[in-house]
């Protein structure tokens, strides 16, 4: 089967790799219909160090199953599911509790396993991993549904742990799909006033779509002023850092107000959390993590097939398998929000 795989940073190529089956009792081998580049994905292809064996590529995928182990009970041959950003047992500890991504079992896709951006996909942990799409595969809601498998419910999660609720001034540091998709979430959880932080003109266009209420597109120190100025002096209550960067990250603590809440799903790159003076005498929560999106779905799903929330509007470019790298490229040079690949 062929699948996408990345030998070092800007080299990402399509190519053949052994086939996925079945190797567990418990796995599901899935063929894939639609998949998606991650903002995240883009942190390797600009840092990756140069390797013989390469790795597989591909955390959000929605497929149809092709075959299920002999202890798979709730998956079947021929259902349309999606499929979270990491898999999970369902049954311990921590995904009882609904942070599927901390279960004592479970793993992320691609490395040595298949990754989803590939013809093909070895689901470890069927029953706990996946969730049955209702809808048929030509669907026009495909975008939104695959949203699902990642970006929304990064942006929900950043809502959720940042506290957002009705009444409240949030903001959202970051352009990119997760941003996008934490102005629906926070519209969504009822959130009176929502400041998105960026620049680009046609994210800031779709975010307006969204909900946000106002644009920051300055900087540093003057954008934390104007965030300032637009909540009375006292900043937000709930702050979604979707970007993960050490400015961002300053700039994200800078703008919750006394008390306030500050969800971090960007993945950081800095080694400590700055700003830990000023954060620890204003008494702001610092929360937030990789997003359970495994828990999130059955309660995002109605919201999408009644159109009640659009997420799949973040994808502004749609690739075959073949445009894999360059969709890459495109992410990477702010030409594309998001690449949506029909496999
Ligand atoms: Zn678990």
């Amino acid at each position: 089967m062929r699948a996408t795989v990345m030998y070092g940073a800007g080299d990402v190529r399509v190519e053949t790799v052994p086939d996925a089956r079945i190797v567990e009792p418990t796995d599901a081998l899935l063929t894939v219909t639609r998949a998606c580049i991650c903002g995240s994905d883009l942190w390797p292809y600009k840092s990756m160090e140069p390797t013989e064996k390469g790795r597989r590529m591909g955390h959000e995928f929605i497929g149809v199953i092709e075959d299920v182990g002999k202890a798979v009970r709730t998956i079947k041959r021929g259902d349309l599911v999606v499929a979270p950003f990491a898999w999970s047992d369902g049954t311990c500890e921590f995904c009882r509790q609904g942070l599927q991504t901390s279960c004592l079992h479970g793993g992320w896709w691609g490395g040595d396993l298949d990754g989803g951006q590939g013809e093909a996909v070895r689901v470890p942990l069927a029953d706990g991993t996946l969730v049955v799409l209702p809808v048929e595969q030509d669907d026009a809601l495909m975008p939104s549904l695959l949203a699902l498998s990642d970006v929304m419910g990064t942006g929900h999660h950043a809502a959720l742990t940042a506290k957002v609720g009705p009444g409240k001034a949030v903001a959202i540091v970051g352009d990119g799909a997760v941003g996008l998709c934490g102005v629906i979430a926070a519209r969504r959880l009822g959130a009176e006033q929502v400041i998105l932080l960026g620049r680009h003109p046609a994210r800031i266009a779709l975010a307006r779509e969204f909900g946000a209420t106002d644009i920051v597109s300055e900087r540093g120190e003057a954008a934390i002023q104007r965030v300032r100025d637009l909540t009375g002096g006292l900043g937000a209550h709930s702050v979604l850092e979707c970007v993960g960067l050490e400015d961002a990250t300053v700039t994200a603590l800078s703008i919750a107000r006394a008390g306030g809440a500050v969800g971090r799903v960007g993945v950081p790159q800095a080694a400590s959390v700055p700003a830990a003076i000023p954060t620890f005498f204003k008494n702001v929560t610092i929360a937030g993590g990789p997003a359970p999106a495994r828990a999130y779905i059955p309660e995002l799903l109605p919201d999408v097939l009644e159109g009640r929330i659009e997420p799949g509007r973040v994808f502004d470019r749609v690739t075959g398998l073949d445009g894999v790298p360059d969709g890459y490229r495109a992410m990477d040079a702010r030409e594309a929000i998001k690449v949506m690949i029909e496999v």
